[in-house]
């Protein structure tokens, strides 16, 4: 079949007559659990896959996700730009990086300039600006907690001090008319949202299961969830496999039982995992969680090939960042570079036009608003704000010419300055680095600018980052990357470039001597 002729740019029309036929738009569904690590993947130890990575994935039972894998592209080597749930989401949303789409740090009441910019054009702004229905379920996590509870105006949705839930009016919805979320709030099966008209639910269920009840009704549309014979994007935000990871309470006892049996031999296959730490037991209940992620994960595909939706709907199955789960000595599960925590879980599926493969492309969460919009024949409508690349030539693999990247850039900010009341004001940005086809490293300073740590791990001969790599013995090496860690954070406008802090650790340590 010659596909060639469904990739006319259809900007700005909802129909177009392609060769005879009449074909849609694509819809869009984008599925992204919280925490949900590439190496929980099952089938990365399917003899298919398990070339195209150097290490072994989790004992994990995830049939769902392995034949949804067999039918898509399957990224290797994606990752998360800033792996931590709020700055994620705001890249994602904006395809712009932290400080440009406002959410720098995790959003909290007490970091009140880490909100998503209202102004900012999201991915959902511009597909409903050219006749997309757009839905957005789950976990939002974006914008600072204001006082807006819609039951008790002028008071915040939730009294936990300080406060870390949020409730999203319809002005800084983004062009979402469907609306069924909350900001963040960690008891998996007692969750509650706020709908379209900012009523409150409480399900008193597993969130996974309830908001895949939810996704499913947008897709049958019974009730005028989304417009009638639009096409629709609907972003599903699962919480699971989020922590926390301790008890039954946190996920089903079915899933839980697949690994209840295991101990920590056959749980912990990395050669990186330490189970004398005491977040060791987290596994059985985090493996018990992607099942489940699994399990309804695979209850939407089925739902939306029974109402003949699956031919012409873009699936993507990603996450904000991954869990550490032991590995490194870390109790940190995200906000670093190890693989385990920077990598993630990257799959798009589009019915005979992105053939199934491995593909290795080092695709950054800025790059993956332009790229959707563009394969939504939405190329002219990428806005200008935008800061990743549109990778939709290289998916597609229709012999456009097409910018890959060489290298994929870290970002980690903490908290900066904080005032008598606890406030947090501006970014401490203590460590950048970058991924290249071989090499991670990165660099750590102190909040005098000093240097505090280089990581340099060669990711071909040491998959688990077992060894770090002397930047001071291996000089050349270091220069190398250091380069190629500049032009990123020039390209990026990064903080790090515009106060020339690689030039300052150079003046003070020799770091770098260019
Ligand atoms: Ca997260």
């Amino acid at each position: 079949m010659d596909t060639k002729k469904y990739l006319v740019p259809l900007s700005g029309l909802a129909l177009a007559a392609c060769g005879g036929t009449v074909q849609e738009k694509p819809n869009i569904i984008y599925v992204f659990p919280d925490q949900f690590r590439n190496q929980s993947l099952g089938f990365w130890n399917e003899e298919e896959y398990a070339g195209a990575v150097k290490w072994t994935a989790d004992p994990v039972k995830t049939p769902n996700l392995n034949a949804f894998a067999d039918e898509a592209a399957v990224l290797s080597r994606a990752v998360s730009t800033c792996p931590l749930s709020s700055p994620y989401r705001g890249i994602f949303l904006t395809g712009m990086y932290p400080e440009r789409s406002g959410v720098t740090l995790n959003c909290m009441a007490l970091r009140p300039e880490s909100t998503l910019n209202p102004d900012a054009v999201c991915i959902s702004d511009v597909l409903a600006a050219n006749g997309y229905s757009c839905g957005y379920i789950g976990k939002l996590h974006a914008e600072v907690p204001m006082k807006n509870d819609p039951a008790n105006p002028g008071h915040y949705v939730s009294d936990r001090d300080p406060e870390w839930d949020a409730y999203t009016p319809p002005e800084r919805r983004h062009g979402f008319s469907y609306w069924y979320s909350y900001g963040t709030y960690d008891v998996h099966k007692d969750p509650h949202y706020w709908d379209t008209d900012g009523v409150r639910h409480d399900p008193h269920e597993y969130s996974v299961k309830h908001e895949t009840d939810k996704a499913i009704a947008f897709l049958r549309n019974r009730d005028g969830e989304r417009k009638d014979g639009a096409p629709f994007f609907l972003a599903l935000a699962y919480n699971p496999p989020h922590s926390p990871y301790e008890s039954l309470d946190d996920c089903m006892e079915e899933d839980y039982e697949l690994y209840r049996a295991m101990d920590y031999s056959e749980l912990y296959v990395r050669a990186n995992a330490d189970t004398t730490l005491s977040k060791a037991p987290a596994a059985r209940y985090y493996f018990a969680n992607v099942t489940g992620v699994d399990r309804e994960f695979g209850r939407l595909l089925e739902e939306l090939e029974r109402l003949g939706l699956d031919k012409n709907t873009i699936v993507v199955f990603t996450s904000d960042h991954g869990e550490t789960m032991c590995s490194h000595g870390t109790l940190d599960p995200k906000n670093s570079i190890y693989t385990e925590s920077f990598n993630v879980p990257f799959m798009i599926r589009y019915p005979e036009k992105i053939r199934h493969r491995i593909d290795s492309t080092l695709l950054s969460t800025t790059d993956i608003m332009p790229t959707l919009l563009a394969l939504a024949g939405l190329e002219k409508e990428i806005p200008e704000t935008a800061e990743g690349r549109n990778l939709a030539p290289v998916l597609l693999g229709n012999g456009e010419s097409c910018d890959i990247p060489s290298a994929a850039l870290y970002i980690r900010n903490l908290d900066g300055e904080k005032d008598a009341d606890g406030m947090v004001h501006g970014i401490f940005p203590e460590a950048r680095g970058v991924k290249t086809d071989r090499y991670t490293m990165e660099i750590c300073i102190d909040r005098d600018n000093e240097l505090k740590r280089v990581l340099i791990f060669d990711d071909w001969n040491d998959p688990y980052q077992l060894h770090n790599i002397s930047w001071k013995e291996n000089p050349d090496l270091f220069a190398s990357l250091c380069e190629v860690l500049e032009d990123k954070l020039e390209e990026a406008d990064d903080i790090w470039f515009r106060e020339g802090i690689m030039d300052n650790l150079s003046l003070n340590h020799g770091v770098h001597n260019k």
